[in-house]
């Protein structure tokens, strides 16, 4: 395994699980996850919880009741999902957990499983032939396997095997920061996930650590990204670009980490992960715009499909047949995560609207039924590991739609 990310730990669990010999090559010194809140959904909680990891996790995290989704300028509720209600639809529940709560976690799991944990070792080249693959690492040292899966992350030096793509800048950046609720001075219910969706801006906060601690994202369009310039995503970027939020918004802004910023890039979907015996897995395969909340879910389910197929297609002797593991792995996880990382993108743009388009935005999701989960079934319900079991997407609204909901044309307002 190439990675100690969320997805490479997970990943290296799962596999372990059968009982195989897993080595974890992380580049970094440490092991840890930079960052702050992640929402994890039921179609990644099954997965904790067939691993036996979900009560803990959620013993670390928060399990909201509900998530609402605000209009920035108006502060006006737009729509919501009852997240209980939701759990007893799929099964499992809707949680909220620190990122590095998550990634210790998974650790801790690898640990104990027996996974061999290497820090220090950035893989700087792969090699294969017919029986084993090898990647070298930046000191030279070769390492061995009959497999390898490169959960390298965004910048994947194992991706150059498969594709010559970059990743695609959104122009978009995102501040975060959590805080201890204590020092929060503003009204805020840690019962929910709040999003705030205004004109080229977002803002997002949940509950974190039992909710002791109050996790805030606050993501716009950079002026200076769209304008070519190269220090985009400065704090007063951020100021001018929720100058125009409610007053709950602006409040939050002092409290981000206004030392660093992440700009924002996804790659375009590829559908080849696997190159004889090497495969991408998680942000290396599939690096999404975080709209859909599903980029470090994405990689926990390729671990899960992984080890599924793994097990499935072990011999008397053991023995794991890799090439039609692999060939299983990338039958259907390729599609699902394409299907996720074009929505977020379109999604992105529906929470950014701004004019007349925002406007019919808000009509829609107000007249949206809270127990309608059409719009749900094909991310939050069980993985599948097969790409007959893909369920069907959802049918999208046209934003012209807007209209029929009154029966006569949705006109702007202030
Ligand atoms: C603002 C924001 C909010 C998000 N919110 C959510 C959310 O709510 N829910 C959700 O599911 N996802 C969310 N995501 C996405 C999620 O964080 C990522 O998709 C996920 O962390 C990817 O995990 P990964 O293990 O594939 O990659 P990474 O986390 O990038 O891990 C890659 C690992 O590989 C190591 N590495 C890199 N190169 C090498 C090398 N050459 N050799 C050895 N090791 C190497 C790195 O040091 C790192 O440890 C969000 C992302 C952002 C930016």
């Amino acid at each position: 395994m190439v990675g100690g990310g969320i997805g490479g730990l997970s990943a290296a669990f799962a596999l372990s699980r059968l009982g195989l010999k897993v080595r974890v090559l992380e580049r970094a010194k440490e092991f840890g996850e930079v960052g702050a809140g992640l929402q994890i959904a039921p179609n990644c909680t099954r997965i904790l919880d067939d691993y036996g990891l979900l009560e803990e996790a959620k013993s670390r995290g928060v399990v909201p009741d509900r998530m609402v989704m605000r209009d920035a300028v108006d502060g006006e509720e737009l729509t919501a999902l009852d997240l209980r209600d939701l759990e007893r639809e799929y099964g499992f529940p809707y949680m909220v957990i620190h990122r590095s709560d998550l990634h210790a976690l998974l650790l801790e799991a690898c640990r104990d499983a027996g996974v061999e944990l290497c820090t220090e070792q950035g893989v700087v080249a792969y090699g294969q032939d017919a029986d084993k693959a090898t990647v070298t690492t930046e000191s030279g040292t070769v390492h061995e396997a009959a497999v390898v899966i490169a959960a390298d992350g965004l910048h994947s030096v194992a991706r150059t095997l498969l594709v010559d793509d970059e990743p695609v800048s959104s122009a978009y950046v995102a501040y975060r920061g959590t805080v201890a609720v204590a020092e929060v001075d503003r009204p805020i219910d840690l019962s929910e996930v709040v999003v705030y969706v205004g004109p080229r801006c977002h803002f997002v906060h949940y509950g974190l650590r039992g909710g002791a601690l109050l996790n805030q994202v606050a993501v716009f369009q950079s002026p200076k990204a769209l304008a070519g310039q190269e220090d985009w995503g400065t704090p007063d970027e951020l100021d001018a670009a929720f100058a125009g939020t409610t007053d709950i918004v602006r409040q939050s802004l002092p409290h981000m980490w206004r030392d660093k910023w992440w700009r924002m890039y996804d790659r375009d979907p590829i559908d080849t992960w696997v190159q004889g015996r090497i495969a991408l897995l998680g942000d290396a395969a599939h690096p999404p715009l975080q709209y859909m909340a599903q980029g470090a879910i994405m990689a926990i389910e390729d671990g899960w499909v992984l080890a599924e197929h793994a097990k499935r297609l072990r011999g008397p002797d053991g023995g794991i047949d890799w090439a039609a593991t692999l060939s299983a792995y990338e039958a259907v996880r390729p599609e699902h995560c394409r299907r996720v990382l074009t929505t977020a993108r379109e999604w992105g743009e529906l929470w950014h609207l701004d004019g007349f388009e925002r406007v019919q935005r808000n009509a829609l999701l107000r007249a949206r039924d809270i127990d309608d989960y059409s719009f749900t079934d094909w991310i939050y319900g069980p993985t599948a590991l097969f790409p007959e079991d893909e369920p069907p997407m959802f049918e999208p609204v046209p934003l012209s739609s807007a209209d029929r909901i009154t029966d006569e044309p949705v006109h702007m307002t202030a």
